[in-house]
């Protein structure tokens, strides 16, 4: 029996923000043939995402932001109907097309459906191969090519909704996780873990102190062999001693060395380390519970390479 699911939607496919952007729709079709050609698309539970609810949403942001977001999408579509613009722009690197709001209700949702297939036994763990992506949404602001925090999302689902005290968030994206601290800090029920290169985008994002906060700011062209004995020193201990009962990651994977987004020197072998270490974590405290969802990577072999080296290790293939 297929153990680790694999979530997905083609709506993630239809938001797009432009000709020639990085966060594009053949992001997903990379890692889908790379899944498929190496056999491990065969292993694992493949799902459709459902739609996320708007109280689903409203778990990570405010009521007016949602209702604002849904209302750009409708705008757009009257104004496209009169000739007018394809995109709404969010700032210069994050806009809208007319599929967006569907594609974030896609995205959410994977991240909700999972948490409950594996709070549910049905599976041990999952990835959600969706966007667009969500960790630097805010609550009441979207930015950086992210609309709503699907990680957020689903661990305060998995919070208030299964009844579980204690989620950890695990961030390896490049950037800094700054809407999913912006939401969860001071929140006692979530600790979240992240490294990140600094100085870089999004600036300050840093600077918070929150007690269940571990930031590992690292400077650009560190290699693996430095972010694992940063992840020894700073997120293992501090794992450790929270015992989560469930692990939610932002499963970014722009450090890779080939992603010229930054300028990190990750390789596959540390995806499968990282993954491995987080993996390790769940076994001990919290029954294997793991839902992953996709943020950024954006040299599209890398990437495939990379989402098939972390499934691998959360399908034990
Ligand atoms: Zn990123």
């Amino acid at each position: 029996m297929n153990k680790t699911g694999y979530f997905s939607h083609r709506d993630c496919r239809k938001h797009e923000m432009g000709e020639g952007h990085p966060e594009c729709p053949q992001r997903l079709d990379a890692i889908d043939d790379r899944l498929l050609l190496t056999g491990v698309a065969d292993a694992l539970d493949q799902r459709e995402a459902p739609q996320a609810s708007i109280t689903d949403l409203e778990l990570a942001h405010g009521r007016m932001y949602v209702a604002s977001l849904r209302g750009l999408t409708d705008g757009l579509r009257d104004e496209m109907a009169a000739g007018g613009p394809t995109h709404a722009q969010i700032d210069p690197d994050t806009s809208l097309n007319v599929y967006t709001w569907d594609a974030t209700l896609r995205a959410a949702g994977a991240a909700v459906a999972a948490t409950d297939a594996v709070m549910a036994g049905e599976l041990v763990n999952a990835f959600c191969a969706t966007r667009p992506p969500g960790h630097h949404a805010c609550k009441d602001k979207a930015m950086g090519f992210c609309f709503v925090n699907n990680v957020v999302v689903a661990a305060r689902h998995a919070l208030e909704r299964h009844g579980l005290k204690r989620v950890a968030i695990v961030d390896f994206d490049v950037h800094h996780g700054n809407g999913t601290e912006n939401i969860v800090a001071g929140d006692q029920r979530i600790l979240m873990v992240s490294f990140f290169q600094h100085p870089f985008y999004p600036e300050g994002g840093s600077r918070s102190h929150a007690s269940n906060l571990v930031n590992v700011p690292v400077p650009a062209y560190t290699k693996g062999a430095e972010v694992r004995e940063l992840i020894v020193q700073h997120w293992l201990p501090r794992l450790e001693a929270y015992k989560p009962e469930m692990v939610f990651i932002s499963a970014g994977f722009d450090a890779h060395r080939e992603d010229d987004m930054a300028q990190m020197g990750l390789v596959e072998s540390d995806y499968a380390w990282i993954t491995a270490q987080i993996k390790a974590v769940a076994d001990r405290h919290a029954q294997g519970r793991i839902v992953s969802c996709l943020e950024g990577g954006y040299h599209l072999d890398a990437l495939a390479r990379s989402v098939e080296a972390h499934v691998r290790v959360l399908a034990d293939l």
